[in-house]
């Protein structure tokens, strides 16, 4: 016998007073050259996220968890895009993180 899914009563409400931009896909980031830059950063990491917090760095690492290149300074806060010297390797948590608390500065300042 099939089970039926109920449909959700409640529908969920966005209650942020201050919505982020909406995602768009970021054409500099589909490049060669910035796949290159990303591949330059993780390989330099050792693929292994470079996120240090109390002097002890994380311990995740390619291929159990995913690695993103960071720019360490954003590039629409005016970082350079491909200079591996402004890029490091996170997991996917730290990535969050950091996106997530530059989001904060930019909204606050
Ligand atoms: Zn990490």
């Amino acid at each position: 016998m099939a089970l039926k899914t109920i449909a959700p009563r409640l529908r969920t409400i966005d209650t942020r007073t201050c919505k982020p931009p909406p995602k768009r896909a970021d054409a500099e980031l589909l490049t060669p050259e910035h796949r290159a830059w990303a591949q330059e950063v993780k390989r330099r990491a050792g693929y292994r996220c470079e996120w240090v917090e109390n002097g002890v760095r994380c311990d995740r690492a390619s291929p159990a968890h995913r690695l993103f290149a960071d720019h360490i300074d954003e590039r629409r806060d005016g970082g350079a895009a491909l200079d591996p010297k402004n890029g490091r390797c996170l997991c996917g948590s730290h990535h969050g993180l950091k996106t997530a608390s530059e989001r904060a500065k930019r909204m606050t300042s």
